[in-house]
């Protein structure tokens, strides 16, 4: 069932309930609230009493979709009779908008008595614009600025997306994935964490399922893209975690993601003209240099993404849905490609290249890159003169980011990436970057 609601601009987003006491407990709760002031703070607060001064109230976090949980010591003053306050400051530990989870205290006196509060549910809301909403299980969109029909069109074209990649490869949504999309780019760049570049255009938080787009009312062609394909990006991740994503291959991740552009697939006529050439110049890209970052260049880039669309194609032409299941099942268990392609596929990336290539109409690479078996090299190409086109920067614990969504075609000049970017904070955020080159701040 799909729903609309219009969030209303409330100041304060929060539960606020008293827990529920038993009558002979040593040490009793009176109230417990939750306050969201996104993106400066979230305020966890509790009073309670006992009959001896109370000496340790401890904040517990638990976030939907994700295992482990956060504890953190409140500030107060001891006494019998307590107002203790966690401040989660926003500017030093990130979430993004859309996170929710459950909430709890464990409160200690000085006569060894604890209480562990009843969980209450929380959620960080971005009440600084206006949200209208569109809903199912599998996944939640929500934009500013644009009117019903822009959402609903682009809804049901994630959907779309979203039904197709799980009829393809079987892969099952267990929490509802989040996609924000924000009319104004000062609205956008105000929600991302401080260290973000402010030429990045979308964000993906792959650890709660969320990605945060920059996509203006005016541009339902871009939002009816670039939703779909970052929506892919986040069933793909979050169904390999961590662990499989280390070995994903980029042209691997960005085929895909391209692949659910359009249903049934499609590449758009740029990136059909630009493979076109490319075979007929014998300048395809080799793919193990797509393995890793892309080309900064905006017609390299593009290149690329037609090359990584063209591929995965390919896979599922000659071999088959069945064939993807399973290297996505094998990713998951922290395979490399080369290992993954040989088991399920019995080809390397070289040997699938050269079908790929015999399938296309290109002429057999006549330079391999490297002998087959040996590590995956880390790409260094990169052919990008504009400064301004420099990934995202690295983040504490990340990854190197990693450039992808590409240029748009339409003759429209836009340089539009995604990319990856791990670790922003330590509950490890994994996330695209979508850049337009028109949309470039500063
Ligand atoms: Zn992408």
């Amino acid at each position: 069932m799909k729903r609309v609601l219009i969030l209303c601009l409330l100041v304060v987003v929060g539960v606020f309930s008293v827990a529920p006491v038993a009558a002979d407990d040593a040490i009793t709760i009176t109230t417990s609230q939750f306050t969201g002031n996104f993106r400066k703070n979230l305020l966890f607060q509790v009073e309670a009493q006992s009959r001896a001064d109370i000496t340790q109230v401890e904040l517990l976090v638990q976030f939907d979709g994700n295992a482990g949980n956060f504890r953190g010591s409140a500030k107060f003053d001891v006494s019998k009779q307590v107002r203790a306050v966690y401040d989660w400051n926003l500017e030093q530990r990130y979430l993004p908008p859309g996170v929710s989870g459950q909430f709890w205290w464990e409160i200690v006196d000085s006569a060894g008595n604890q209480k562990i509060s009843a969980k209450q549910p929380f959620r960080i809301e971005d009440n600084r614009v206006k949200w209208q909403t569109l809903t199912e299980p599998r996944f939640a969109l929500y934009w500013s600025g644009g009117s019903a029909e822009f959402g609903k069109a682009i809804f049901e074209r994630a959907v779309r997306a979203m039904d197709a990649l799980q009829k393809d490869t079987g892969v099952t949504i267990e929490h509802q994935l989040q996609i924000f999309l924000y009319d104004k780019r000062t609205d956008f760049l105000g929600a991302l964490e401080p260290v973000v570049n402010n030429w990045v255009g979308g964000r993906a938080y792959t650890e709660y399922g969320i990605t945060l787009i920059n996509v203006s009312a005016a541009d339902l062609d871009y939002g009816l893209v670039a939703t779909p394909h970052e929506l892919t990006h986040l069933i793909v991740h979050r169904k390999l975690g961590d662990l499989g994503t280390v070995g994903l291959p980029r042209w691997f991740d960005e085929g895909l993601a391209m692949y659910y552009e359009f249903v049934p697939p499609a590449l758009e006529p740029e990136y059909e003209r630009l493979l076109k050439r490319a075979i007929q110049d014998d300048t395809l890209i080799p793919l193990r240099v797509l393995s890793g970052n892309f080309a900064t260049d905006a017609r390299q880039a593009t290149l690329s993404y037609a090359q990584s669309f063209s591929v995965v194609d390919f896979i599922y032409r000659r071999y088959g849905k069945d064939k993807m299941t399973q290297i996505l099942l094998e990713f998951q268990q922290g395979n490399g490609g080369d290992a993954v392609f040989r088991k399920v596929l019995g080809v390397d990336t070289d040997g699938l290249e050269a079908a790929w290539r015999q399938d296309i109409g290109a002429k057999p690479r006549a330079q391999v890159t490297r002998s087959a078996g040996a590590p995956t090299p880390f790409p260094t190409f990169g052919l990008s003169t504009d400064p301004t086109l420099t990934p995202a920067p690295r983040v504490a614990g990340a990854a190197t980011p990693v450039p992808t969504r590409a240029p748009r075609a339409s003759g429209n000049p836009i340089s539009q990436f995604c990319g990856s970017v791990f670790g922003v904070i330590a509950l490890g955020v994994l996330g695209s970057v979508l850049y337009r080159r028109r949309a470039v701040v500063g």
